[in-house]
């Protein structure tokens, strides 16, 4: 075995095929997992441990239990063959016992185990009377002495690799290390919070004698994970506030009195959360640091007046403002909130999507160019690449439920100034996860929602209740009320059986509700039939709309009352309330109800949550807490990198931790210049290069 090169970087560039037993095979096999170097192999954690302190006697032995015990073989082992099985047997001797140990197709095994020789077994037992088996068992020489590890690691496996082979790997590459590892965390940070060092870490979190080693090792391990990214994305943040500039969008008193005077004639008073994220965006606004805000609320919580607030204070100050999109739908509303929010302050206001006509679009793209046209609205795709403005001030991203963060807006990126930033998200995030996804913003919460909202009451229920539930559906449509049903498919599948679009349109259309207009909406649908639909159902021509999860993107008809979901087991806690938020928007009575047959204690307690609570950060809490952070949301979605160890729920105290310390760091040293703070951006790019591509400071 050649040496690898010293640091975590020689590691890095040490390939597994240097280790004695990896062959080609195994390392295509190993490439699966993606492990390809000495690095990847002793970052490869454990996800637990198989305990292997041994019994003290054959007496403590038990059926059924999986137990280690330490015996010496009593007669030569045998393999013979029962038809097209081979099975191996060996007799060990355990103080008065005599135990049958019993392999499969295993005829190597022979070879290895030696008459007279002490070897400590773990497997399943099997006892009958005095009679001892155990089938299968992992076996190791024991020497008396090195007291046998308690623990043994239990690996992430794939085909062709065993538990054993990675053992084995693993300490033959951390024999080789030696106290070599560069250590990450700068000293006062381990003090701080009572970190071991990396090299004690790596090596106890493989090869723990206790429980409290190997935990005490993945805490830190763990650590050093949030550590980094959420150290890279403050990096990020610092980056901006130190190396860029936007123009200050600067208030007089006239030009702060407008704003006030368009407040003033809005047709609703502002919440207080409203008015104070409107504070906090203005008083951004006005520094040359960029900013950079997160303004979070729930749906229906009114994010779109602060957007529209931001913007007119920008044309105020003789500029322009983009607000983004991610579909033409609700570009075309946010559009026309705009046009009514500031119905009375004289603004040139544009709208342009794939559906805007080639006329039109020179039109509105010239006067984007001389600045005559003040706030812009549009989808991404078409706003990010192609527009040149006269002098974009802010930038606004609806984000809907998406969390785009790490896309940043392509925007006048060579420009000598850069615009603020405005993203709003409706997706209520626990706060601590807010920490990592959003670390390098500023967040804005709209905890509130404006006076008057109806409280949607939500039940579940089953295909038995499916009478009741059209009986009330009919109900809120003789009412006047409009109704969503919406399906987890588009089309009829048999394999699953789950409730379609197109079905439930044909049947409720033809078969449950002739006489009433039925709608149905989707997204293999074109966008011009696409817009008809919806036009239908803004107009309420259309009474019930049957689609498919599209219109949980801010599709707004106060007069929709009743939502009917199918499968609601199949759809996230989160997205359910986004979903929900579709209705109870106007003054009347509304009701969801959440379909399912599904009997399991866990999908039913998760649906129970939002009959209980309105609050969309204790749902997503709950959400987070049911089905692990890997359900919520792929990190990688988000551009972060995976976490190898760290569990965004569960180490969420480690995250607060985290967050206290690099606080810390960036008040002693803001552009990370002393030696052992510096090595953070070596080991980021070492690391996570991919995530954090133009990171400096
Ligand atoms: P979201 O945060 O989901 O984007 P919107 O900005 O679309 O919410 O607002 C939802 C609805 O509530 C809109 O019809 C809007 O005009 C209305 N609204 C916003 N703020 C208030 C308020 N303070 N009082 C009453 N209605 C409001
Ligand atoms: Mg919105």
């Amino acid at each position: 075995m050649t040496e690898a090169k010293t640091g975590a970087a020689g590691l890095a560039a040490t390939p597994i095929s240097t280790i004695k037993g990896i062959s080609v095979r195994r390392t295509a096999a190993l490439r699966k997992l993606g492990i390809e170097t000495w690095y990847d192999l002793i970052t490869w954690f454990p996800r637990g441990y198989e305990d292997w302190s041994p019994v003290e006697s054959s007496s403590e032995l038990q059926d059924g239990l999986e137990q280690t015990f330490i015996g010496a073989i009593a007669r030569k082992p045998q393999s013979s063959q029962r038809g097209r099985l081979s099975v191996q047997k060996a007799v060990v001797r355990v103080d008065s016992s005599a135990i049958t140990a019993v392999w499969f197709n295993q005829p190597w095994l022979i070879q290895k185990l030696d008459q007279g020789q002490i070897y400590i077994f773990h497997g399943k037992i099997k006892r009958d009377g005095r009679y001892f088996t155990v089938q299968n068992p992992s076996f190791d020489i024991y020497d008396e002495q090195l007291p046998p590890a308690a623990l043994k690691p239990l690996y992430p496996l794939t085909e062709g690799i065993s538990q054993a082979m990675l053992r084995l790997w693993i300490s033959t590459v951390l024999s080789s290390l030696k106290d070599r590892l560069p250590e990450p965390l700068p000293d006062w940070v381990r003090r701080d919070n009572h970190l071991c060092a990396v090299d004690y870490a790596i090596n106890k979190i493989h090869q723990p004698l206790s429980a409290q080693e190997a935990e005490m090792s993945r805490y830190r391990l763990a650590f050093e994970e949030l550590f980094l990214i959420q150290g890279g994305l403050r990096i990020l943040k610092q980056q901006r506030l130190l190396k860029r500039i936007s123009r200050s969008v600067v208030l007089d008193q006239e030009l702060s009195g407008r704003i006030s005077q368009a407040i003033n004639q809005l047709p609703f008073d502002l919440t207080a959360a409203q008015k104070r994220t409107i504070k906090e965006t203005l008083s951004d606004m006005q520094m040359t640091r960029p900013m950079n805000r997160l303004v979070q609320g729930d749906v229906g919580s009114g994010k779109t007046v602060v957007a529209a607030m931001a913007m007119y204070a920008c044309a105020l100050a003789g500029g322009q403002a983009v607000m983004m999109a991610p579909t033409s739908v609700l570009a075309a509303q946010h559009f026309s909130s705009l046009t009514s929010l500031l119905a009375d302050c004289d603004m040139e206001i544009a709208l342009l999507t794939g559906q805007t006509t080639a006329a039109k679009r020179r039109e509105i793209l010239a006067s984007v160019a001389d600045g005559s046209c003040h706030l812009l609205v549009g989808t991404h795709a078409l706003l990010e690449d192609r527009v040149v403005f006269n002098d974009l001030l802010l930038t606004v991203t609806d984000e809907q439920h998406r969390f785009g963060v790490r896309q940043r807006s392509k925007l006048a990126k060579a420009e000598q100034y850069v615009p603020h930033n405005l993203v709003m998200s409706a997706t209520p995030i626990p706060r601590t996860l807010g920490l990592i996804l959003y670390g390098d913003l500023d967040i804005s919460v709209i905890d509130e929602l404006p006076k008057g909202r109806q409280p949607i009451e939500t039940y579940t229920a089953t295909s038995a209740d499916r009478k009741r539930v059209y009986d009330l559906m009919r109900k809120m449509t003789d009412e006047g009320r409009q109704v969503y049903v919406i399906c987890p498919m588009i089309e009829e599948d048999s394999e699953n059986g789950l409730a379609s679009a197109v079905g439930m349109f044909n049947e409720l259309s033809q078969n449950v509700f002739p006489d009433i207009k039925v709608g149905l909406l989707h997204g293999a649908l074109k966008p011009k039939i696409k817009d008809e639909v919806m036009q239908e159902f803004y107009e309420g021509h259309v009474q019930i709309l049957v689609s498919t999860t599209v219109v949980e993107v801010g599709v707004d008809q106060p007069n929709a009352a009743m939502m009917v979901i199918e499968n609601a087991e199949r759809f996230g806690l989160a997205q359910l309330h986004q979903l929900r938020g579709r209705i109870g928007r106007g003054p009347y009575r509304s009701i969801c109800v959440l379909l399912s047959d599904n009997k399991e204690q866990l999908a039913r307690e998760r649906l129970k949550t939002l009959c209980h609570s309105q609050d969309g950060f204790i749902i997503a809490e709950k959400d987070l807490e049911l089905r692990g952070p890997g359900d919520f949301f792929g990190t990688r979605q988000h551009g972060l990198p995976i976490f190898k160890l760290a569990n965004l729920y569960d180490d969420r105290d480690i995250i607060a931790a985290v967050g206290r310390s690099l606080d810390r760091l960036f008040e002693i040293d803001p552009e990370l210049e002393m030696p052992q703070h510096r090595i953070m951006i070596e080991v980021l790019h070492e690391r996570y290069g991919d995530a954090f591509p133009d990171l400096a400071l």
